[in-house]
């Protein structure tokens, strides 16, 4: 997995590609879908909501230039796995989902495996942490139609933050980075999330 989709596709930080090949993907599955939990794709994790394709994990978290001392605020836990390889580089993770179910989905399976830098919170993440903030770095991983400004009042200066920003059918990966005097931006590409839902992200269904 590392080698043919994420290294050949331009992913070079020692750090990410570690990280990438120590977390085991398909303990983040359900037993029906392990057989699948290598290939160039998401999957579904129940409740309509999927796990990243593992290259988009990998790219969003080498354009996150973390370091070791660094505190990460994830949006979206999902199944976990994006919290969990963002945990074998960061200092620690903050991780935020608004689906109970999930939320205590990856609970469970966090006090399983001792992944004890990774902080859970049910809610909308929309709203961001403010009580840890600031951080050094952001993580939207559901689409929204607009980075919220109470986020990137969230991030420290010289703070780095990646979403994907667009439409319900396809987004632009999009990574600012705060500076003293504002925001610089650049865009990585197309992507393709489900929807961020909340406050300030898509209405709910
Ligand atoms: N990072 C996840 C992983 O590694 O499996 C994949 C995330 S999945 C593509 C998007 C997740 O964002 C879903 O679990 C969804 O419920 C969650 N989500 C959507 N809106 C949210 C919000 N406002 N706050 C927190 N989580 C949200």
């Amino acid at each position: 997995m590392v080698r043919q989709q994420i290294e050949a596709r331009g992913v070079s930080d020692p750090a990410v590609l570690e990280a990438m090949r120590k977390v085991p993907r398909h303990i983040f599955v359900s037993e029906a879908l392990r057989d699948q939990a290598y290939g160039d794709f998401p999957l579904p994790i129940g409740e309509q909501q999927t796990i990243s394709q593992p290259y988009i994990v990998a790219e969003m978290t080498q354009a996150l230039q973390l370091s070791r001392e660094d505190r990460v605020l994830e949006i979206g836990t999902g199944s976990g796995y994006q919290a969990a390889v963002l945990a074998r580089i960061a200092y620690r993770v903050y991780t935020i989902e608004r689906i109970r179910a999930l939320y205590l989905q990856v609970r469970r399976l966090f006090d399983e495996l001792r992944l004890f830098n990774v902080v859970t919170r049910y809610g909308d993440g929309s709203k961001g942490w403010e009580e840890e903030s600031p951080f050094d770095a952001i993580i939207i991983t559901a689409g929204t139609p607009k980075i919220p400004v109470v986020l990137v009042n969230q991030l420290s200066v010289g703070g780095r933050l990646v979403a994907p920003v667009g439409n319900p059918h396809s987004q632009d990966l999009i990574k600012l980075v705060k500076e003293k005097t504002g925001v610089r931006q650049s865009n990585l590409g197309g992507c393709r999330f489900v929807k961020l839902v909340g406050e300030h992200g898509w209405p709910e269904p």
